[in-house]
């Protein structure tokens, strides 16, 4: 099998070249056990929402799940990328966004058209929760066929996709989190963003596991303080910052965080990023026996949607198959 590089890929469809440079902030606070990311999609938002016909309630809760695995994607170290699945029995069935370790951020949604008309026209802007129904959230690491795939799963609970995130951490992971998220359109088109707060291990704390005792505990009452100030704070921005493209990031942290030695690290561009291409597609066509691809083809022509760009790709049928052995 010949496998095309993409830059040399002509086959690419037509999607937007857009970086958004500083798309995540991390930070921390030095000598608190708090550490966190900013997210900003800013022009990408309109780019990855946009391309779908999707009701507004739907891109809202789609530039929230593009926000939020921004976010926890840029805190792991992996080659590959980080999913969030949303899968639910509401009008919303099946909602997937995704971010590479290079920071490439692709999103679509599937849901049944008729029972979202009915609870928009009952609930104009309905919860997160309405939306997706009951079901479950996934998260997952992809490295790659050769590579072990890390996946958490947990119930839907929680009206908003930030409850059913904290719900996640709060069974699979062992630390604290507030998340919040923010999507809307504005005049400039659809924006998104996230602020994330992890509790982490407390800093100059139980070096060699000399610290123990009474001094642990002062330790840990410090942090959960410091912990607490930190939540409190956070709680302090309100989403018209959040999504505020004329505001830098680092002025959005410094508002919120200044009296407490907040420390910025480099920010991480995120960009449009679906993968598709005809060469990719061809290796999956060459798949199917020669009679699936006759059925799959209609008037000599088999198309295939990137669910992702929204765009059919066709092929000829006699351009796929056939040449295996
Ligand atoms: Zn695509």
């Amino acid at each position: 099998m010949v496998v095309t590089p993409a830059f040399l890929d002509r086959g690419r469809p037509d999607v937007p070249d857009l970086v958004v440079p500083a798309g995540v902030t991390p930070f921390h606070l030095a000598g608190r056990p708090v550490r966190g990311r900013l997210v900003r999609l800013g022009r990408l938002a309109e780019a990855l929402l946009s391309r779908h016909d999707n009701p507004p309630a739907v891109s809202a809760l789609g530039g929230k799940a593009l926000a939020l695995v921004a976010a926890l994607s840029t805190a792991l170290k992996f080659q590959g990328s980080f999913s969030l699945q949303i899968k639910g029995d509401g009008p919303l069935g099946l909602l997937l966004a995704d971010c590479t370790d290079t920071g490439s951020l692709r999103f679509y949604a599937r849901g049944d058209a008729e029972a979202l008309d009915t609870l928009l026209a009952d609930h104009p802007e309905p919860t997160d929760r309405e939306l997706t129904g009951a079901g479950y959230l996934a998260l997952t690491v992809d490295q790659g066929p050769d590579m072990d795939r890390h996946q958490g799963i947990v119930e839907i609970s929680g009206d908003t996709l930030a409850a059913m995130a904290t719900h996640y951490f709060e069974t699979s992971e062992q630390h604290a989190c507030r998340i919040m998220l923010a999507a809307r359109q504005t005049p400039e088109g659809w924006r998104a963003g996230a602020l994330i707060l992890e509790r982490i291990a407390a800093t100059g704390g139980t070096v060699d596991g000399v610290v123990n005792g009474d001094v642990g505990e002062a330790l840990d009452e410090l942090g959960e303080d410091a912990w607490d100030t930190a939540v409190v704070l956070a709680r302090t921005l309100t989403d018209d910052e959040l999504l505020d493209d004329a505001l830098p990031p680092e002025m959005v942290l410094h508002r919120l965080f200044h009296e407490e030695d907040l420390k910025i690290g480099q920010s991480r561009a995120l960009a449009y990023g679906c993968r598709c291409s005809r060469a990719k597609l061809t290796d999956v066509l060459e798949r199917f026996p020669e009679d699936d691809l006759d059925h799959m083809a209609e008037d000599g022509q088999i198309t295939m949607k990137c669910e992702f760009c929204n765009i059919d790709f066709r092929f000829a049928r006699g351009e796929v198959g056939r040449h295996l052995a």
